[in-house]
């Protein structure tokens, strides 16, 4: 792996041309390399940009104009819909829809989401693909390791690296990978919305071992939904069987906190995707989108038993 290159100007060439790198702002070394190997992983070329959501932001700004719609899949990320919101003075418009069924007519693009978090439906990519307008997965949960959306009739996929592909929450970061993103690469330069190279060595570092990682964070969540599934004191499980993402729901809001303040090996914190175990309650952040009593688990690579030991004491507060 190659240092960390933190330059933000390179020397012109010696007739005084810009070489491939010249401002950093454009296009810097370790964040190119980082770009390289994530784009070999999605089947196409990637973008890096400052976090998930701004990645978001710039891809939809530069995609999209005002007066457009966003068919947007019930039951995803709600940040991205926030996003939206915010953009709606600017003329973005996002209607909701069943993103396990055909996307509605009339929209400009079409955001999926594999699995939705923290739902955990999986998109009818088939569906999308037929439908005129350009179709976007964020696959943040699915990660290159299960799913490749450009092989699927997808246009564009998005990540929040700050998740599976950094890996040990440790770096904010955002990307999308397409077959074209000269347009893209341009609205970034022209923005601003350029990442930093030490978030993409980190990067680097981490996808070196997504694939070991993502394998047995699969391994140990669908160990535990099952058992979860089987446990008195809970009354869903939502499991898409891929990925360490996995919400169980308890009787109330009230159950829910008890859970998540008990555990002492799983961290209550948000986020998922990490090393570290972390469970949290998402209606404290979602409100009524959610059930009561919804408990978002990301499984780390914890031992498979001492988490199960430490969710059945918890359960049983
Ligand atoms: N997409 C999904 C599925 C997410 O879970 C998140 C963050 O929680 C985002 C996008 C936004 O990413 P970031 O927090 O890196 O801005």
């Amino acid at each position: 792996m190659h240092a960390i290159d933190r330059s933000t100007i390179w020397p012109y060439d010696e007739r005084g041309e810009p070489r491939e790198f010249y401002y950093s702002r454009n296009g810097s070394p370790t964040v190119h390399e980082a770009e390289l190997a994530l784009g070999a992983l999605e089947g196409g070329d990637a973008l890096l940009f400052p976090s998930g959501t701004g990645a978001t932001t710039a891809l939809v700004l530069s995609l999209l104009r005002p007066g457009d719609t966003i068919a947007l899949a019930a039951g995803c990320y709600f940040g991205t819909a926030r996003t939206f919101e915010t953009l709606a003075r600017w003329g973005l418009r996002y209607v909701e829809f069943d993103q396990t069924g055909a996307p509605p007519e009339g929209v400009q693009l079409v955001w999926l989401e594999a699995p939705s978090n923290p739902f955990l439906t999986m998109p009818n990519l088939e569906a999308a693909a037929a439908h005129p307008a350009r179709v976007l997965v964020d696959s943040t949960v699915a990660t290159p390791v299960f799913l490749r959306p450009l092989e699927h009739g997808a246009d564009f996929v998005l990540h929040s690296a700050t998740k599976y592909l950094g890996g040990h929450d440790d770096v904010l970061l955002g990307a999308v990978a397409a077959r074209d993103l000269d347009e893209l690469r341009t609205f970034r330069s022209n923005t601003g919305i350029s990442p930093a190279p030490d978030a993409a060595w980190l990067l680097l570092r981490g996808l070196k071992t997504l694939e070991p990682r993502v394998r047995r964070q699969t391994e140990t969540a669908t160990a535990l939904a099952e058992r979860l599934r089987a446990h008195p004191r809970v009354e869903a499980v939502r499991y898409a069987g891929i990925s360490g993402l996995l919400s169980f729901d308890a009787a109330d809001a009230a159950a829910a906190r008890r859970v998540e303040t008990a555990t002492r090996l799983i961290v209550n914190a948000t986020s998922l995707g990490g090393v570290t175990s972390v469970i949290e309650s998402r209606a404290r952040w979602e409100g009524e989108r959610v059930p009561p009593g919804l408990l978002r688990l990301s499984v780390g690579l914890e031992d498979a038993e001492a988490l199960w030991a430490d969710l059945e004491q918890a359960l049983a507060h």
